[in-house]
């Protein structure tokens, strides 16, 4: 995987930028060659990559959202292994993730993943894709208003737009912010992975806009914050109980 750049091309994921304000999707992280030398605050203590293995296990074993797209997951049949479906990667320019749907992996930028928060945030968005990859045949090469769909859900359900990021993005006080937010997300992760005029993405995101940003699966309701994601994984896990007990 890390070692085969070659194999990623132009591929069917997407991808999360660094800065706040310009979180997009890349078609997928370019991965870089292996053997750079390690930067970073830390990195006289740990390694940009142990210290990503370190951020990600405390966002799968304590992250309301991610616990409950792994249960979602395992639900639908495609259970998620750490080692398997996720990479520590050095990827290029500011991506932070991508969901590379050829392998089914998840690729984490451990040179652009800041924090914790921002791992958490990350793993959640690529987790999205990676459950609507499950669920239903995504044509994410071809057909634009399917990579629009789930640009709209991860943008949604993820808290990519919950108002604290709004707010410290200054865009409070913006008459439905929220479905603004999201819109103006999906738009740009498109942009950011598909050569399409602005004009086109803005069209495949309206065109699919209220049908799938009023599909809230798995989680049952816009998880605003961890609060509502812990409910949202209580109700899955009482729902899960209830008809495996049919
Ligand atoms: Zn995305």
């Amino acid at each position: 995987m890390a070692g085969a750049p070659d194999e990623r091309g132009p591929g069917p994921a997407a991808g999360e930028q660094l800065q706040q304000q310009h979180v997009g999707c890349q078609v997928f992280p370019e991965r870089l060659a292996q053997g750079k030398p390690q930067q970073g605050f830390l990195s006289s203590f740990f390694t940009n990559n142990q210290k990503c293995q370190l951020m990600l296990l405390q966002t799968l074993e304590t992250n309301p959202y991610v616990k409950l797209l792994l249960d979602a997951m395992k639900h639908s049949g495609c259970a998620v292994n750490r080692e398997r479906h996720f990479s520590c990667e050095d990827c290029n320019g500011n991506v932070s993730g991508g969901f590379d749907a050829s392998v089914s992996q998840i690729v984490l930028c451990q040179n652009n993943i800041c924090n914790q928060a921002h791992m958490n945030r990350v793993v959640t968005h690529e987790l999205i894709h990676a459950f609507d990859h499950c669920r239903a045949h995504v044509d994410w090469f071809t057909n634009v208003r399917h990579l629009a769909c789930s640009e709209v859900r991860a943008a949604n359900l993820s808290g990519d737009c919950s108002l604290l990021n709004e707010i410290f993005r200054l865009h409070f006080g913006l008459k439905r912010h929220h479905q603004t937010c999201v819109r103006d997300r999906a738009i740009r992760s498109i942009l950011a992975v598909r050569n399409i005029s602005k004009e086109v993405a803005q069209k495949a995101v309206d065109e699919v806009f209220e049908s799938c940003f009023n599909d809230h699966e798995p989680f049952g309701r816009i998880p605003h914050n961890k609060t509502y994601a812990r409910y949202a994984h209580r109700d899955f896990q009482n729902r899960d109980r209830y008809y495996s007990n049919i």
